[in-house]
């Protein structure tokens, strides 16, 4: 099987932060046997959706990533929504309301995918991915077979699912929404999107959503705004003046660029409140040692 694959190719085009450098190898799969064979084949591989939460090594990458945001298809049948690991979250949030189905108005106003979205147990205006979810058809990566897990299966809590262990792949997913009526699923969504306007940066920004996770019973958000981070600069970056939990490429940061500004903004956290921030954004590709220091200082407590 022939799946599309580009080699030496500059991944910064693809992420949302609009940072990255060469990867050796990216696939872009069609469908879920496209999938299925790149995992079954492929000794080693990333697998990606949108990019949205990533910050990319400027290094690049010397293995393979597949990205999955070409693979498009879902069904809705009455309340039902099944949903490959590749589609896009605003756009099936518009198609539910279409079809007169709430709980996926959050999905609206941020660039995830469903893939991305479960592994991250995405979540906004008191929706989360989650709520709403089945069960998920999975690839065991080890065992090289299909599974599936129901919602309780998935170890779903604040930003994590069993996703993030590397051993399971997501390929499909299935929900169950409510019945609901169009004009007010849309009127909820066109709020989220409004009440995001005002305070986040949009993607003419680069961004990739929160760069740190909230602590718990806090906000990383206030904790950064109170240590005086709103606006503070870094090379060709900055936190957004408007909320300081994301970051700018202002130009044509570096992925070291990104991670000197984080560690500005963990540091006067810490300094601060005594708090060590955790960051949301995952780091991906070869790290200079320096920003191998910075990672594992930040990201230590929840490695595992
Ligand atoms: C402007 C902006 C606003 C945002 N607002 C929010 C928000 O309100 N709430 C929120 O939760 N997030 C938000 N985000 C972050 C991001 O959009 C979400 O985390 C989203 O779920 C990531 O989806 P993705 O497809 O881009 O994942 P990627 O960034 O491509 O990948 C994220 C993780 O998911 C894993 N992954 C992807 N696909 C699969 C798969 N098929 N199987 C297993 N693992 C997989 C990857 O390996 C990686 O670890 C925002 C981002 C931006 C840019």
């Amino acid at each position: 099987m022939q799946v599309e694959c580009k080699e030496n190719f500059d991944i910064s085009k693809l992420t949302t932060f609009k940072v990255g450098g060469k990867v050796a190898k990216v696939y872009f799969p069609k469908n879920q046997q496209e999938l299925i064979h790149l995992l079954n084949t492929l000794s080693e591989y990333i697998i990606l959706g949108n990019c949205s939460n990533v910050l990319i090594s400027s290094q690049g990458y010397k293995g393979n990533i597949i990205l999955t945001s070409g693979m498009s298809d879902y069904s809705i049948n009455g309340a039902k929504v099944s949903a490959e690991c590749g589609v896009k979250g605003p756009m099936l949030s518009q198609k539910c309301a279409e079809a007169g189905l709430c709980g996926f108005e959050f999905m609206i106003g941020f660039p995830g995918t469903v893939g991305g979205e479960i592994c991250m147990n995405a979540s906004a205006h008191g929706q989360a991915i989650s709520d709403k979810l089945i069960k998920c058809c999975l690839f065991d990566a080890e065992k090289k077979e299909i599974v599936y897990k129901e919602k309780s299966e998935m170890g779903f809590g604040y930003r994590t699912s069993l996703l993030q262990g590397g051993k399971y792949i997501l390929l499909s997913a299935e929900f169950e929404l409510m019945k609901g009526d169009t004009e007010t699923i849309k009127e909820l969504m066109n709020r989220n999107l409004e009440s995001r306007k005002e305070i986040q940066p949009n993607l003419s920004n680069p961004n990739a959503g929160s760069v740190f996770r909230n602590p718990e019973n806090d906000s990383a958000g206030r904790l950064l705004d109170k240590a005086g981070c709103k606006g503070m600069k870094g090379n060709n970056s900055e936190v957004w003046a408007k909320h300081a939990n994301f970051i700018v490429n202002t130009g044509n940061a570096t992925s070291a660029d990104i991670l000197e500004l984080m560690y500005k903004m963990y540091s006067s956290v810490k300094e601060k409140f005594t708090i060590e921030l955790t960051p949301e954004l995952i780091f991906i590709g070869d790290m200079t040692e320096k920003e191998e220091e910075l990672w594992n200082i930040m990201y230590k407590k929840i490695q595992k």
